[in-house]
């Protein structure tokens, strides 16, 4: 049987982490909203090329700006079981997930074993 339960220490530098980490995604979504407004150019001065530019890094902004509001409510998803008290457990199995595994990704709902099952599933 492993640990049980995250440190307090452990805990709180996890919290502080997401937090940094929610408050870096809201900032990139804010400032993402505006990169993917539609594109509006003006046609005399710029040619088919750069237009084309434009489409794509718009397509770019909203594919990152998915993945940014994803991780977000990951990362909201952690800390609202933070503070419910049952961060840091398997939502699979429900076994204590490794500190070592949450400091590289604080926001993880799996084990390690859960995870390499459902990805190789
Ligand atoms: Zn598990």
């Amino acid at each position: 049987m492993p640990k049980p339960e995250l440190e307090p220490e452990q805990l709180e530098s996890l919290r502080i982490a997401l937090e940094t980490r929610r408050d870096e995604l809201e900032k990139l979504l804010k400032s993402g909203a505006d990169a993917a407004e539609p594109v509006t150019l003006d046609q005399q001065s710029v040619g088919r090329v750069s237009r084309i530019d434009a489409i794509q890094q718009q397509q770019m902004a909203r594919a990152s700006q998915q993945q940014a509001t994803q991780t977000l409510q990951q990362v909201q998803l952690a800390l609202r079981r933070i503070a419910d008290g049952e961060y840091g457990y398997c939502l699979h199995c429900g076994d204590p997930i490794a500190y070592a595994r949450l400091s590289v990704q604080p926001f993880a709902t799996l084990c390690l074993d859960c995870q390499e099952a459902s990805e190789t599933r």
